[in-house]
């Protein structure tokens, strides 16, 4: 599976809610094969990946209509984690991103984003366990 950076976070935190049909159809398939009790390799892509690849936000086969803004998420993810464009087991990078994640970094990163208000990436991935 292709992830780019910010997309750890989204995956985490999706709640059933998206764009349109193809894209939370596609969304509901690939955080149910990451929440599996199964270690899942993903590879880290700073680029379109497999939630953009059903998105109709794509303007065409590889760039996103918001690209300025989403690689930004991009940009501050990898800097804050220190993310590199490599593989990863799944569960355990988001295990650290949430053990480092605090209120004000995902503001920064994603305080633009228009799910931010609506969905439950704040209660999710601001959570300690
Ligand atoms: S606020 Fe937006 S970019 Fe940030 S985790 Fe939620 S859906 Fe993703
Ligand atoms: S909004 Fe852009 S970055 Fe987010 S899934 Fe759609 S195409 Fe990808």
């Amino acid at each position: 599976m292709r992830l780019r950076p910010h997309h750890l976070l989204c995956t985490q935190s999706y709640s059933g809610k998206g764009y349109d049909n193809a894209f939370v159809e596609n969304m509901n398939r690939i955080t149910a094969a990451l929440r599996k009790n199964v270690l899942v390799p993903v590879e880290i892509v700073f680029s379109a990946d497999d939630l953009c690849s059903c998105c109709p936000n794509m303007i065409d086969k590889s760039l996103c209509k918001d690209n300025k803004k989403v690689t930004s998420y991009d940009k501050k993810v990898t800097e804050y984690f220190h993310i590199e464009e490599k593989t990863y087991i799944y569960q355990d990078i988001t295990r650290e991103i949430r053990k480092k994640m605090t209120p004000e970094i995902l503001e920064d990163i994603c305080g633009d984003c228009e799910w931010y208000p609506v969905s439950a990436c704040k209660t999710v991935l601001c959570k300690k366990n």
